[in-house]
C-alpha cells in the first residue's frame, strides 16, 4: 500500500465516460468510499457524443414489448459479426449480465431508458438497443453524472491521471493533476476507464492502419494512457485491429446520417456511381469497404426512407433541415450535381430496384431492401467514412480484472469500455455490432465496480460477478 499520498479511497477510478461513472456508482453501492478522476473539465468523452443506446438481452423492457431475447441468442449475435476474437470469454459475461444492467441504471440511478422497436440495427437478431428518449449519449452521461452527485462521489474535473502508483505488489493509486500540481491519490483499487487510443495518430497508425484514412470523429481525450500504463505492468492486450468505423458521416455538415436509411433500402454509390459491396454488412464494416474504396461516397434513398426516418430520429430530421437529404428527379440530376460519370447512376438504380423486387441476385449478395426498390423521389447525401474510437486494449478476466501475459491478474487494476479489450473481434471495423462500445463500457464499468469493492471485503474471495444486485450489502465497507 502507498503511504505518501495526499487523499486515500477504496476505489480510484480514471475518467468520467459511461465506463467510469457507472463503475463508480456500482463501486459505491456496494459500500465502497470512490473518487473519480477526469481529464477533461467536462463529461465529454466519446459516451457523450454516442446515440446512447445500450444493447440488452433479457429485460424488463423487452418483456413489455413482447420481445424474446436470451443472454445466449445475443452473445451468439455478437459472435457471429465478430468473427475471430482474442476476448471470446467476454462475449457471453457481458452478454449475461446486460439485462441487471438495465435494471441497476433505470433502478438505482435513475435513468429514463426505452427499447428502441423503430430500428434494429444489423447483427442484432431482435430488439435490443436500449437508449434515452433522445437517443442521445449525452443524456445518458448527463443521468450518471447527476446519480454520481446525488451519492455524493467526488468527481474532480480537469485531473488527468498520468501514472499508475505501484508498490511492487499491486497497483495502489494513481498520479493525477497538472505538472505543476501533481497529487498522488491512494486506492486498493484502480479502475481505468479513460478509453482508447484514437486520437493517438501514432497509435492508430500501428494497431488499426486501414482506420487512418478515415477522419476522426471520437473524443480528443482517447489518448491511449491506459495501454501504455497496462503494457509497463505487462499487460496482456486483445483485439487491438479492432475499431468503431461509420460510413455515413455527412461531407457538408459533419453530421452522421443514420444507417436506418440503408436498413430501410438506400444505397451507397462510389466516385464511378457504382455499387460496391453489401451496405447491410453494417455502418462499421462498411466504413472499410468505403476507406478501400475510391470517392466521392453518396447515399442513395428515397422520399419516402427519408420521411420516415425522420419521424423516428431527430437528429436525421435535424441534419435534413440542415440540407443534407438533397432532392433529385432523376438519377442524371444526381450525376450533373456530383460530378458523376453520366449514365452511371441509371444503371446502378436499375440493378439494385431489380434485386430488391426479387427478379435478379444481388451482385454483392444483398438480401435486405427495407421498404423495397427505391422510388422515383431520389434524394442524396454526400458522405464520408469515420473512426468513432478503438475497440481493443488491455486483457480482463471475467471480473474485469486487467491481466497479465502470463494469464494472472494484475492485483488492484482493473478496466472497461474502451480502455479494456472489447468484443468486436480483431478484423477492423467489420466485427463491430451497434452497441458493442457502451456494452463494454457500461457493462465491465458495473463488473469492475462491483469486483472492486467485493474484494474489500474479501481479498482472497473471487469477486461477486453473478446475481442480483444486493441491497442488503450496503455494509460492505472497510474504511480505507
Ligand atoms: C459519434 C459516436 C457515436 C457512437 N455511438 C455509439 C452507440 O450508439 N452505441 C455504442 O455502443 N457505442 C457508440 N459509440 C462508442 C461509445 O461511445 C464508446 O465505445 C464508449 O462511450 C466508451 O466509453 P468509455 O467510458 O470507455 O469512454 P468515454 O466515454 O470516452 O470516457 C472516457 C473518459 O476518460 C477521460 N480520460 C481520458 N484520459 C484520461 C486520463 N488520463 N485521466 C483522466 N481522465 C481521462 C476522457 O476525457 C473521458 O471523459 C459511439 C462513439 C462515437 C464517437
Amino acid at each position: 500500500m502507498a503511504t505518501d499520498v495526499d487523499a486515500r479511497v477504496d476505489v480510484l477510478v480514471i475518467g468520467a465516460g459511461g465506463c467510469g461513472l457507472v463503475a463508480a456508482l456500482a463501486a459505491d453501492r456496494l459500500g465502497a468510499s470512490v473518487a473519480i478522476v477526469e481529464k477533461a473539465p467536462v463529461c465529454q468523452g466519446n459516451t457523450a457524443l454516442s446515440s446512447g443506446s445500450i444493447p440488452a438481452a433479457g429485460t424488463r423492457l423487452q418483456r413489455a414489448a413482447g420481445v424474446v431475447d436470451t443472454a445466449e441468442t445475443f452473445a451468439r449475435d455478437l459472435a457471429m459479426v465478430a468473427g475471430p476474437h482474442d476476448a471470446s470469454h467476454l462475449v457471453g459475461v457481458l452478454a449475461a449480465v446486460s439485462a441487471e444492467l438495465i435494471d441497476f441504471l433505470i433502478d438505482d440511478t435513475g435513468l429514463e431508458l426505452d427499447l428502441v422497436t423503430k430500428y434494429k440495427h444489423v447483427g442484432h437478431g431482435t430488439h435490443r438497443l436500449h437508449a434515452p428518449p433522445s437517443r442521445r449519449g449525452a443524456d445518458l452521461i448527463g443521468g450518471l453524472e447527476r446519480a454520481v452527485a446525488r451519492r455524493d462521489i467526488p468527481l474532480a474535473f480537469s485531473q488527468p491521471a498520468t501514472a499508475l502508483i505501484d508498490d511492487g505488489a499491486r497497483v495502489c493509486g494513481a498520479v493525477v493533476g497538472t505538472p505543476a500540481a501533481p497529487s498522488r491519490i491512494g486506492a486498493d483499487a484502480v479502475i481505468l476507464a479513460c478509453n482508447g487510443f484514437a486520437a493517438r495518430a501514432d497509435l492508430l497508425a500501428h494497431h488499426c492502419p486501414g482506420a487512418t484514412g478515415a477522419i476522426y470523429a471520437g473524443s480528443p481525450h482517447s489518448a491511449g494512457e491506459a495501454l501504455e500504463w497496462g503494457l509497463a505492468l505487462d499487460a496482456g492486450t486483445g483485439n487491438l485491429g479492432a475499431y468503431q468505423g461509420h460510413a455515413a458521416i455527412s461531407v457538408e455538415t459533419g453530421a452522421l446520417m443514420t444507417w436506418t436509411l440503408v436498413e430501410r433500402g438506400a444505397i451507397v454509390v462510389d466516385g464511378r456511381g457504382r455499387r460496391f459491396g453489401d451496405e447491410t454488412l453494417g455502418y462499421s464494416a462498411f466504413a472499410d469497404l468505403e476507406l478501400a474504396g475510391t470517392g466521392p461516397f453518396h447515399l442513395v434513398y428515397d422520399a419516402r426512407i427519408a420521411e420516415d426516418v425522420a419521424a423516428g430520429q431527430p437528429d436525421f430530421a435535424a441534419a435534413c433541415a440542415m440540407g443534407v437529404a438533397r432532392s433529385a428527379g432523376s438519377p442524371g440530376e444526381i450525376e450533373v450535381a456530383t460530378g458523376l460519370p453520366a449514365g452511371a447512376l441509371a444503371q446502378t438504380l436499375a440493378a439494385a430496384r431489380a434485386a430488391a423486387r426479387g427478379e435478379a441476385p444481388d451482385a454483392f449478395g444483398r438480401l435486405a431492401w427495407g421498404f423495397g426498390p427505391l422510388g422515383a423521389a431520389l434524394r442524396y447525401s454526400a458522405i464520408q467514412p469515420a473512426c468513432f474510437h478503438t475497440q481493443g486494449g488491455l486483457m480482463v478476466n471475467g471480473h474485469a480484472e486487467v491481466i497479465r501475459k502470463d494469464g494472472t491478474a494484475i492485483p488492484g487494476l482493473y478496466a472497461g469500455g474502451g480502455a479494456a479489450v472489447g468484443i468486436s473481434g480483431r478484423r477492423g471495423g467489420a466485427g463491430y455490432v451497434s452497441g458493442n462500445g457502451l456494452l463494454s463500457a457500461l457493462g465491465l464499468g458495473f463488473i469492475a465496480g462491483r469486483a472492486a469493492a467485493a474484494r474489500l471485503v474479501s481479498p482472497s474471495a473471487p469477486p461477486r460477478l453473478a446475481g442480483r444486485y444486493d441491497v442488503s450489502n450496503q455494509s460492505i465497507h472497510n474504511g480505507g
